[in-house]
C-alpha cells in the first residue's frame, strides 16, 4: 500500500510513479496546465466546476472598467455586447461537432431543457403523447421536462438508458438523455440511440453537461436534433457561467421557443406588440444576456485554440485508466468498487468508486488537497479534466486515497 509496506520485488508504488512521469513527459497536452490557475494538490472536481484560466480576470477587469465603465452603453456595439450569444455558440460548436451558426449560448442549462423539450415535442407534432425521460439524470433535466410535459399534455416515461430501445414507439414525441451520465459516469451510445429515436419518428434532445470538452460528441455527424450543456464543467467559464442551446440547422425555421422573449425577436429593437421570431440560432435566446458571466466564458474558451478534442478523449481514457489501476494496485481488496464502465466506449471522464465509507473519506481526501466530490450516500467521484490532470496527479490521488482508506476504518460511515 505504500512503500514501506511493500515487500515485493516489484515494488508498486515506484513503478507505478515512474510510469506517470514518463506519461506526463509524453503528453501532448501537458503544457495545458500551465494555463490554469492551480496550487498543488489534485484537483479532481473540473466536471462539476472547472479551474479558472490565470488569462481571465485580466480580460473580465477590461469588461468591468473598459466596456461597462467607460464605454457604456456604447458596448452593445462596439464591444460585441449584443451579438455575443451567437458568437460565443460558435466558439464552442467545433468542440462538440457542430458547424457554426447552431448554438446559442445564454441562460442555465435547467432553462435550456425546457426550451429544447417542449421544442422538441412541437416538432414531433400531433398524434404522439410521450416524453421518454432517462430515468437516472441528473434531477433538474426530470424535474423540468416533467413540467414541460404537463404544460404540453404529454406523458413522461422515466426509462433506464438501456430501455429506451423497447421503450420507443410510435406515442414517442421526445427522448431527452444524457450523453454521460453524471453519477456513474457511463458514456451513452449516442449515434445509436439518436438513430433508433429517429426510426421511432421521435426527437432526440442530448444533455451534454458530463461530455462536451471532455470528448467528441459530433452533433452534426449523428443527426442529433437538440441538445444543451453547461460550460462551467470541463468547459471552465466559471461559476454560474452561461449554458448553451443547440438547434440542428433542419429545425431552425420550426423551432417553436416556450420562452419567446425580445431577444429572439426578428426586430427586436422595433418594439412591435407582436412576436416574430428570428431566424437561426437567435431564435432560442429569451431576454438581455449576463454579458459579464457571457465575457468571463469567452475568455475562458481561449484554452481551446489549437486543443483536438480527439486528443482530448485519448488522454483522458489514458488517464481513468492508469487512475484505476492505481487504485488496484494501493487500496486494499473491497474497500471501493469502481463503477466506472471498463470498456472505453461506455466511459466518460470521471471515475466513480463506491465506497461504504465515502462521506468520512473524501472529507479527509479534500483536507489532502485531493479534490473530489461525494455523490450521496456512498460514491467517491472524480473527475479527470485532461486540460489541466496529468498522471502524476492520477497516481498521487490513488495513493492518498489508499492512506485514508487505512486511517477510516471499513464501516465507519461518519467519522
Ligand atoms: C450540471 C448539470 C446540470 C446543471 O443545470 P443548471 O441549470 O446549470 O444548474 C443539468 N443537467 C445535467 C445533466 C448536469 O450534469
Amino acid at each position: 500500500m505504500s512503500e514501506n509496506t511493500t515487500t515485493t520485488t516489484t515494488a508498486p508504488t515506484e513503478n507505478l510513479r515512474e510510469r506517470a512521469l514518463k506519461l506526463d513527459a509524453a503528453d501532448p497536452l501537458a503544457g495545458r496546465r500551465a494555463l490554469f490557475a492551480l496550487d498543488d494538490g489534485v484537483y479532481l472536481d473540473g466536471n462539476s466546476l472547472g479551474a479558472l484560466p490565470v488569462h481571465v480576470p485580466a480580460r473580465v477587469q477590461d469588461v468591468l472598467t473598459r466596456q461597462w465603465g467607460e464605454l457604456r452603453i456604447r458596448s452593445w456595439d462596439e464591444s460585441g455586447w449584443w451579438t455575443a450569444p451567437e458568437r460565443i455558440g460558435d466558439r464552442i460548436a467545433p468542440l462538440v461537432g457542430a458547424a457554426a451558426g447552431q448554438i446559442v449560448v445564454g441562460d442555465s442549462t435547467s432553462v435550456n431543457v425546457f426550451k429544447a423539450v417542449v421544442a422538441a415535442v412541437r416538432i414531433a407534432g400531433e398524434g404522439r403523447d410521450e416524453i421518454l425521460v432517462d430515468a437516472t439524470t441528473f434531477p433538474t433535466d426530470g424535474y423540468i421536462a416533467s413540467a414541460a410535459a404537463r404544460l404540453t399534455g404529454h406523458r413522461i416515461v422515466p426509462v433506464a438508458p438501456a430501455d429506451v430501445l423497447a421503450a420507443l414507439g410510435p406515442r414517442t414525441a421526445a427522448v431527452l438523455l444524457n450523453h454521460v451520465d453524471y453519477r456513474s459516469g457511463r458514456l451513452h451510445d449516442l449515434p445509436g440511440l439518436t438513430a433508433a429515436v429517429h426510426a421511432a419518428g421521435a426527437v432526440a434532445v442530448w444533455d451534454l453537461c458530463h461530455s462536451a470538452g471532455a470528448l467528441p460528441v459530433g452533433l452534426d455527424e449523428h443527426g442529433v436534433d437538440l441538445a444543451v450543456g453547461c460550460t462551467y464543467k470541463y468547459l471552465n467559464g466559471g461559476p454560474g457561467s452561461p449554458a448553451y442551446l443547440y438547434v440542428a440547422e433542419r429545425h431552425q425555421a420550426v423551432f417553436d421557443s416556450p420562452l419567446p422573449g425580445w431577444n429572439s425577436h426578428a426586430d427586436p429593437f422595433g418594439m412591435t406588440a407582436g412576436y416574430a421570431p428570428a431566424d437561426g440560432s437567435v431564435r432560442g435566446r429569451v431576454g438581455t444576456p449576463d454579458i459579464v458571466s457571457m465575457l468571463t466564458l469567452e475568455a475562458a474558451l481561449d484554452v481551446w485554440d489549437g486543443v483536438s478534442v480527439d486528443a482530448v478523449r485519448a488522454k483522458s481514457l489514458a488517464l481513468t485508466d492508469f487512475f484505476l489501476e492505481c487504485v488496484e494496485a494501493y487500496v486494499p481488496a473491497g474497500r471501493v468498487v469502481s463503477v466506472a464502465p471498463a470498456a472505453h466506449a461506455e466511459r466518460g471522464s470521471q471515475v466513480a468508486l463506491r465506497c461504504a465509507e465515502a462521506e468520512p473519506v473524501m472529507r479527509r481526501l479534500i483536507e489532502r488537497g485531493v479534490v473530489g466530490d461525494l455523490r450521496r450516500p456512498d460514491v467517491l467521484r472524480f473527475g479527470f479534466t485532461p486540460l489541466y490532470v496529468g498522471f502524476a496527479d492520477a497516481e498521487r490521488a490513488a495513493r492518498i486515497l489508499a492512506d485514508v482508506l487505512a486511517e477510516v476504518p471499513a464501516g465507519n460511515t461518519v467519522g
